[in-house]
This record gives C-alpha cells, structure tokens and sequence, in this order.
C-alpha cells in the first residue's frame, strides 16, 4: 500500500501529497489523519496521511519511517477542510493542518504506553500482555513502532477498548510553567527568628516581618515577594537554608474552573421573543439541515441562554457543540455560564492556558469525553466527529480572522463544517458585521431579532456631548462640564462609573479643535495620517500627501494640530480635577502581567475604585450592577483610522460600550464626549439604532466600493531594500492587471501606513473585485513565482484575501 503524505515543509513547490510506502506490518496501523515520520531528502520530517492507495505512478518510493499516532489525529472532514484552506486563504496545507492541532503536537513529544487493565489484555492478546509485562514500566510508542510493529495493531485495539493506557509526555520542560513558592515552616516561630537575627542582617528581618503582617503560613511567590520588598535571593535564601522558610516549586497555571464552585443552572423558560428565535435553529437540529443564521439581539436581550438552550437539544441527540467567543470576552463569568447548564461535558481553550492544559483541553474532546468546547478562534477546529451545531458570539469582532498564516476567517470555517455535518451554524452579535447583516438582507443567511431586553429593561439614556461647544465655552479640558458634574454626583451616591478611553488611532490625525473638521484625502474619503518626520499627511490607500496646514481649512482656525493623549495622561487630569475618587486605569500597561486584568476587574467589583478607567478592553464583558455612568471620552478616535471599517468600528464600541451601564435594577447613564456629535456613527449608536447605522454606512461602501458591495484582496510585499518592494509590487500589479475582469479594480503601489517594520520596507497593492474565478489561480501562482526569491533573497509576500487589517 502507498501512503498519501504531506510534508512538513511551509514551501509552495511542496505543498502537495507525496508517496511514501507502508512497510507491511505498518500496513493494517496507518490511517488518513495520522501523523508520520517520512524520509525527505536527507532529512527526516512530520508528515500528514491524507490517503492511502495500492499503487503509485513512481517507481522508487521510500518507506514510512514510523508512525506517530495510535488514532487519527484529524478527521476525514479537517482533512479536507485544510485543502479547502489551502485555496482559499493561500496557505499551505500542512500549515493549515498544522494551526488545527495544539501547539504541543507540533513540538517534539513522546508517548507511553502502559497496561491498564491486566485481565483482559491477558485474555485477548496474551502476546502483548507478555511483552509489556516484561517491560514492566510504560514503553514508548515509538520504540514498539520501531522495534516491534507486529504488535501495533493489538495495542490499538487495546488502546480503544481500554485495556492499554496512553500517556503523552511534552519532552520541552518549559511546557509546564513552574513557580518558586516560599512561605514560613512555622508561623508561631517567625517571632523567634526576628529577635535571633544578627542585628546587621536588616535584609533578612524584612522578609521576616513580611511573613508576619500575613495570615498563618499563607505562601508567596519568590519573584514577587524579591521586588516587592527590593530584597535579593540570597537573603531569602539564607532564611530557608535556617529552616525558617520553606522554598517549594508549584506549577503555575492549575486547571481555572476545576475547584471553582459553579453552581448548576437549568433552562429558563423562554420569553417569545427568544422562543421564536430557537425554534427554526431546533428543527435544524433534529432534522439535520444546514443554515446560517445571524441572531441580532441587542445586548442583554438573552441570546446566550438561547444558545444554552439549542445546545441542550444537541446534547440530547448525542451530538455535539463548539461556541466561539472572542478571547477578550471569554471571562470566567462567561465559562461559568456553559459549564453551570453542563457541568463535566465542557472543554474550555483560549490563550491564558499553557500548552499542556491546552493539550488536554484538545484531548478531552478528540476521545470524546466532552460534547462542547467553548473556546477563542482556533477552537473552530476542535476535532469533533459528530458536529450538531456552531455558535459564533460577538460575530462582528475582527478577531474572528486570524492576521498570519493560515489567515482563515473563523465564521468561513464554521460554515464549511456546519455544510459538512449538515447542522446550523449561529451568528450573534448586538452589531453585527456590515458583510453579515447584507447576507442576511439577501436570504443568504436567516435572520432572527430580539428587539427587547430581558424584562424589558430599557437601554440606557445616552447623552451627546458636543465638544466644540465646550471649547467655545472656554472649557479645554478633555472632560466636559456635563460628565464632570455627573462623575461627581456618582461619587456623593457611592455608585461606579466607568470612563472609556478609545486609544487606538490617537496622535495620528489632525483635527481641528474648534470646528472639528478632520483633514482627508480628497480621493478616498478617508482621513490622513499625519506623520511627524516630515510634518506631513498622507493617504494609505492612494499614496495623496500634503504639508501640515497652519489653519483649518474649514473655519480658518489655528487650532488644528494631532491628536494626542493617552489613558495615564487621561489619569492625571482626572486625579487634579476630583482628587477625592479612586481610580483604577486598566490598559495595555497595567494587564502586561497575567492575571492582572482579572485582578483589576475583580477589585473594581468588590467596590475598591469609583471610576475605571481604560481603553477598549473594557469595552466587553463587564457586568457590574453599581455601575450607572459610562463616559466615553473621545469618541471620535477611531473614527478616523485609515480604514474604511472605522465608522463601522467607531459604531460597534460605542454600542457595546453603552451596553454597560445599567445592566441591573439601578438605571443606567451614558454620555458620549465628542467633536464630530453629528457623524452618522455616532448619532445612531446613540440612539441604540443599528439598522439606521446600516442603511448609512451601506450606502458609504457603495459609493466607494468597498466590501460588502466590492470584495477585497491584499498583497503586501517587504524586502530590506526599497527599490525592490517598488519594483515587485509593481509587477505583480502589471500580472493583476492583465490577469483580471475589467471589473476589478487595482490600487496600487502604494506604501502602507506602517512602510517598514523591522527594517524590512513595504508596499501594497489592493484588489476591489466583484466576481473573478480566475482570482486565486492568480494570486496562487503569484506566490509560487516568487517562493523562490522568498529562499534566495529574502523577499516576502504575504497575501490575504479579505483582509480586516489593512496597514
Ligand atoms: P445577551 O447574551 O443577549 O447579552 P444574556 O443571555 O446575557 O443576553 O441575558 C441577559 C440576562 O437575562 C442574563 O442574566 C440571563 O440570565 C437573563 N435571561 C436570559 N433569558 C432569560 C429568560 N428567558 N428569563 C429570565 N431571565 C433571562
Ligand atoms: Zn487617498
Ligand atoms: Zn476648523
């Protein structure tokens, strides 16, 4: 028999199934989805089965070396879903394969067998019982493939039916995270130690006393406790090896929600609204059909528990769930929510795991210990067999694309699985993307609305401050008298506010503060990018460039500059002006660390702030019932990002920032701080009003045919010379050109707002396209026509098809 291999080997010219031969007491172990080691060349490399057939068109073929895996590790289905792959978002398939799988499966590890059940194996294969009984510890898989394969296909069975055990170690010590703890041997003896102490080892008598100030024995983490008390070890040290202190290593990250005490909910009766939203995504289920559907419910209208409620009926049918939510939004609250309904069957993956609790994650489902994983992007490849529905939550949010190869959209690959398992797939989000909103105008998708809020809470009361006005007024500060007055009042009443800093897209356009006018390109209708070097603006799109006026060219004004302010900045000013209020600021600076962004939300709830302050991470998932203020602060930041999605941005945040005030009985304010109050954006998130933000914004994309009326496609080019990137980009516009419909648009070349990054120069080249079948074939001839200079000279080109990020 002749294997179907693809090698791991990320280049074009090898991206496709090679043969191998299966030496014949291989011949019964190896199945498509299996790992491999095959020769290559001279090397040895991992390889992917991806079919296998009696004969081969080639003379010489070399043999399978060994065999990695006892079981597939992916399906027939991700087989093929990494070819599709492979086409449509121009990686390479085992790439593809590869981001399919925990990262620990693509490092080297090593797995163990061992004898699980000894009556049994006796019964049934009495020859491997012997042999592994001789052993008389675990025996390595890859040592029986290699020394003793004619007792492979009775240890798979044996594995399947339970009486051999699997254990897969991680060779990479790192993988397992493992913290020094120090904490006092004996509490009641720290006194002692304090008064024995030479009088010169001051040091030593501070670790001493910070022990003390602590509740008996309570541990902490030597890192920690070294800067905190600006100690060295040493001195740590010289009280452990005293027998004061006992110095411990523990693993650092232990399974989150194992020992948390989640508390069993069961299904609530549904409000009609709600009922009428489940019940096609049911009969779906039970008759198994495929469907997209795009639930948009404003927030708190209750679609998580409609979710909860589908993936009961999927459970039922002993079938299975995946829930996609973005990795900011999957708070332990949200893990709570899913395993409260189910307990034990669910598997949780997002980044804060380590690479061994991922494994496991990953392990759980592919033995099928679980029935729903509720995870971050990648778990939209969870190797489930028996797929009964797909729930993406927030669809809108750009995470959902992944921006390095394989640069798959995750809601491209829910439909291509929910077609393949014939079972719905969900979309929900308040906002939902313009691209989703048009396919469920068409028919493509079905749409389902929940107009209401649970209990008919009402939303929140949002206020539009104009900013101009308070500049008139004399005011030039970044905080408004309005938002002033009520931060104050919030704080005589005791109740929480929560200012949102919208950071991204600061200190790179230039506005005027007294008209609000927004300098743009004349072309493109998208605002220029200031760069300080040169003093000048720039358009990213067309390559347009002016000096820096003096004056508004609108009103004459002089005020016009950039735009610049940060949240500590933010911090400061606040602090002067309401020196009384605790704040909490968190953003990039203050979550670095891990664990600190739960920590500050956690101290937030507990009542230790007034106001939080903070950049779009607070945007999501906060749910604090004494928070009654929300203030945005400037809300037209991102607004003017060079991106034609920034209204569509600017819309989604105010929304979801809104969103947070007044969850619970206490009702909620918002006020929105702004220079541009009459920009469509703005004005229908304050009125809580999406589908007149769409007609608008529909008719913008129009004009300027952008997606979701033009598709788009993104080639960028970088190399360390410049001339080069011009020149390449230059061709590969030329190829794109006479390749192409008359229909489609090229833009390009032009240098994208970040034109070097790492010393390396850029440039693109857009494509605008409606309907071109050729397109692909292009761009994937494009790439192997230049995978040679990628090796040679170090020219890159990365190309992605609908893209989201376009610097
Ligand atoms: P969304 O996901 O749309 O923001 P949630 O599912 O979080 O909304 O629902 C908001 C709140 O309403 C939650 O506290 C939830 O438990 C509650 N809720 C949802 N559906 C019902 C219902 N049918 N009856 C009572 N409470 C409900
Ligand atoms: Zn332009
Ligand atoms: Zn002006």
């Amino acid at each position: 028999m002749i294997a179907k291999v693809i090698v791991d080997v990320p280049v074009s010219q090898t991206d496709r199934p090679f043969d191998y031969l299966i030496p014949d007491d291989l011949e019964p172990v190896v199945e498509p989805g299996m790992r491999v080691v095959v020769p290559f060349g001279p090397r040895k490399l991992l390889g992917f089965v991806v079919g296998k057939e009696q004969h081969s068109e080639l003379k010489k073929i070399k043999p399978i070396e060994s065999v990695v895996d006892h079981t597939p590790v992916l399906t027939d289905e991700l087989l093929e879903l990494g070819s599709w792959l492979s086409e449509t978002a121009l990686c390479f398939t085992v790439s593809a394969y590869l981001a399919m799988l925990p990262a620990v499966m693509k490092a080297n590890y090593k797995k163990y067998i061992s004898v699980a059940d000894d009556k049994a194996l006796q019964e049934n294969y009495p020859g491997v019982y012997d042999f592994m009984t001789k052993q008389q510890k675990p025996v390595e898989w890859e040592s029986i493939v290699k020394n003793q394969p004619s007792y492979l296909k009775d240890l798979q069975n044996g594995i399947k039916k339970g009486w051999l055990s699997v254990e897969q170690k991680v060779e990479d010590k790192r993988k397992e995270k493992r913290v020094k703890m120090i904490s006092p041997a004996d509490y009641i003896n720290l006194h002692k130690a304090l008064e024995d102490m030479d009088k010169r080892a001051e040091k030593q008598k501070k670790v001493l006393r910070f022990f003390l100030n602590r509740s008996q024995n309570e541990p902490a983490v030597l890192s920690e406790l070294l800067k905190e008390l600006g100690v060295s070890r040493p001195s740590v040290k010289g009280l452990v090896d005293k027998g004061y202190l006992i110095e411990q290593e523990v693993e650092q990250f232990r399974d989150a929600y194992a020992r948390s005490d989640i508390k069993p909910t069961s299904a609530l009766t549904l409000t009609d609204e709600q009922e009428e939203v489940l019940k096609p995504i049911e009969e779906d289920i039970a008759s198994g059909h495929h469907h997209v559907y795009l639930c948009h419910g404003v927030t708190g209208s209750g679609k998580t528990e409609i979710y909860l409620q589908a993936i009961e009926k999927v459970i039922n049918m002993g079938k299975e769930a995946i829930v996609l939510v973005p990795e900011i939004a999957l708070t332990p609250q949200m893990v709570h929510r899913f395993k409260g309904r189910f307990g034990s069957e669910v598997a949780v993956m997002h980044s804060g795991l380590n690479k061994g609790e991922k494994y496991d994650e990953w392990r759980k489902i592919h033995t099928g210990k679980v029935r729903v994983v509720v995870g971050a992007r990648s778990a939209v490849f969870a190797p489930f067999k028996n797929l009964g529905i797909i729930i993406i939550d927030e669809e809108h949010e750009t995470s959902y694309k992944q921006e390095e190869n394989p640069r798959y959209h995750a809601r491209d690959v829910a439909i291509f699985r929910g077609t393949f398992h014939n079972c719905p797939v969900v979309l929900g989000s308040a906002t939902p993307a313009l691209e989703s909103f048009a396919r469920a105008q068409k028919g493509v998708y079905r749409l389902a609305s929940l107009a209401k809020r649970i209990n008919n809470q009402s939303m929140p009361e949002v206020m539009m401050i104009d900013m101009r006005e308070e500049i008139r007024n004399g005011n030039r500060s970044m905080f408004s008298k309005v938002l002033h007055d009520k931060l104050l009042d919030r704080l005589d009443k005791s109740e929480q506010s929560v200012l949102f800093l919208n950071r991204r897209g600061y200190s790179t356009f230039v506005m005027c503060r007294d008209c609000g006018h927004v300098i743009q390109c004349p072309h493109c209708d998208i605002s220029l990018t200031y760069h300080r070097r040169h003093a000048e603006l720039k358009c990213h799109y067309c390559g347009y460039q002016e000096s820096l006026p003096n004056s508004c060219p609108s009103c004459q004004s002089e005020h016009i500059r950039y735009f610049g302010s940060g949240t500590q900045k933010v911090e400061e000013a606040l602090t002067r002006m309401i020196p009384e209020a605790r704040v909490l600021r968190m953003d990039v600076d203050t979550t670095r660390r891990k664990g600190s962004h739960e920590k500050l939300l956690k101290a937030f709830g507990d009542g230790k702030a007034d106001i939080l302050l903070g950049t779009q991470m607070i945007a999501k998932g906060l749910d604090f019932p004494n928070v009654t203020l929300v203030g945005v602060l400037a809300a037209d930041t991102m607004l003017h990002l060079p991106d034609f999605r920034a209204s569509e941005k600017t819309f989604q945040l105010l929304t979801q920032v809104s969103g947070r005030a007044g969850r619970h009985e206490k009702k909620g304010e918002v006020v929105v701080q702004s220079y541009t109050p009459d920009h469509y954006a703005i004005v229908h998130a304050g009125n809580h009003d999406y589908n007149g933000f769409y007609n608008q914004e529909m008719r913008e994309r129009q004009s300027h045919r952008y997606p979701p009326y033009y598709f788009l496609a993104l080639v960028t080019v970088s190399h360390t010379e410049f001339p080069k990137v011009v020149d390449v980009t230059e061709s590969i516009t030329n190829v794109l050109k006479q390749s192409l419909t008359q229909t489609a648009q090229i833009l390009g070349p032009v240098a994208p707002p970040i034109p070097r990054i790492k010393d390396r120069y850029r440039y693109q080249c857009m494509i605008k396209y409606k309907n071109e079948p050729n397109l692909l074939n292009v761009l994937n001839k494009i790439q192997s026509h230049y995978q040679e200079a990628f090796t040679k000279d170090n020219l890159h080109i990365s190309i992605d098809v609908n893209p989201f990020i376009l610097m």
